[in-house]
């Protein structure tokens, strides 16, 4: 007896109606690139991997959803990109190789135009990286996008939070604070010149995942962590699972040409110390490997900037240029912080 074809169906009276198994084939099946570690990619119940002698898989997974991680109205190119590009920064922050990912799509309605437009974005951005789609799932419901990534590093050399230790210079790459900024423009609460504007839009919408860098800082970095929640937050997790303290210039804070216009009207330094989604990598070095950073800063043309010291004391401590204590502006995004007690 035939299966019976399945009931569900992803549909909108007002579009084109596809059903799940039609809109995986048309947009996301055997499209993009080979890896070589995949036996068997989409199609059958499960994917077949493997991985290289030497080599052990860095994974992980986000789910994105709408209005808590970004904005209505996100364009659904922009979502493709951004959704691949989040779970690509975890990848680079372990030092690992992107190698292939896996995509759970809740979507509210089959729009194709949407669909399309997603999977270019996405597919723009996995073909860069060589990274294979081998496996996803479509439901249907509030928007949702959830990634999950693997990538390949040699065994003993991922980049870990808990390696930090006592006169490790603490470096970010990029500049900070660019995201928030651009969150702030798309909401209509600042003004700005358009090249700004377009500046901190680009970071918010089309974040760049440091991987070439990552890859680079292996045995080079004694810590790693990528900033999705904003640098206070972040460096908090390198600094508590190192057992460490750390105290941070903020007047080396690297800084947008956008975001040094802007400053004055976005509480000076606050995004750049605590706004979410930069992307950027930050890592701990001793300051005997640091020749090797600037190298790699140079050949990469990824600017990593030194912001601060690993202490044994716990706890961050924020000073300027003079050495005079500031205090911490955030505890950091937290979810369902507004929920407790
Ligand atoms: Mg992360």
């Amino acid at each position: 007896m035939p299966c019976p074809a399945p009931e569900y169906r992803v549909s909108d009276p007002g579009s084109r109606q596809l059903r799940e198994f039609e809109l995986i084939e048309r947009y996301f099946a055997r499209r993009g690139t080979r890896h070589p570690t995949v036996r068997l990619g989409t199609g059958d119940d499960a994917a077949l991997v493997c991985t290289p002698p030497g080599m052990v898989l860095a994974v992980t997974v986000d789910a994105l959803v709408e209005g808590i991680h970004f904005p209505e109205q996100t364009r659904a190119e922009d979502l493709g990109h951004k959704a691949l590009a989040v779970s690509l920064s975890d990848l680079a922050a372990m030092g690992a190789q992107p190698a292939w990912v896996t995509l759970a799509l809740t979507l509210p309605r089959g729009d194709a135009a949407w669909i399309e437009a997603f999977a270019a974005g996405f597919f723009a951005l996995a073909e860069r990286y060589g990274v294979q789609l081998i496996g996803g799932d479509t439901t249907r419901g509030p928007l949702c996008v959830t990634v999950q990534a693997a990538g390949l590093v040699p065994d003993g050399e991922a980049l870990c939070r808990s390696g930090a230790r006592p006169g490790d210079l603490v470096y970010v790459s990029g500049t900070l604070g660019d995201a928030a900024l651009g969150l702030r423009l798309f909401q209509g609460r600042l003004r700005a010149a358009p090249e700004h504007r377009d500046a901190a839009l680009a970071r918010l919408y089309r974040p760049e995942p440091r991987v070439a860098l990552g890859i680079r800082l292996r045995q080079v970095a004694s810590a790693a962590i990528d900033l999705s929640d904003g640098l206070v937050a972040d460096l908090g997790h390198v600094l508590d699972a190192s057992g460490v303290g750390a105290r941070l210039c903020v007047d080396r804070l690297p800084l947008s040409p956008a975001y040094r216009a802007l400053a004055p009207l976005v509480g000076g330094l606050e995004l750049a110390l605590c706004g979410g989604d930069d992307y950027e990598l930050c890592f701990t070095v001793p300051p005997t490997r640091a020749p090797e950073v600037e190298r790699t800063a140079r050949a990469l043309g990824c600017p990593c900037t030194v912001v601060g010291r690993i202490e044994a004391a716990p706890g961050l401590r924020l000073v300027d240029e003079a050495g005079v204590l500031l205090s911490v502006p955030c505890a950091g995004y937290e979810h369902f912080a507004g929920e407790e007690g």
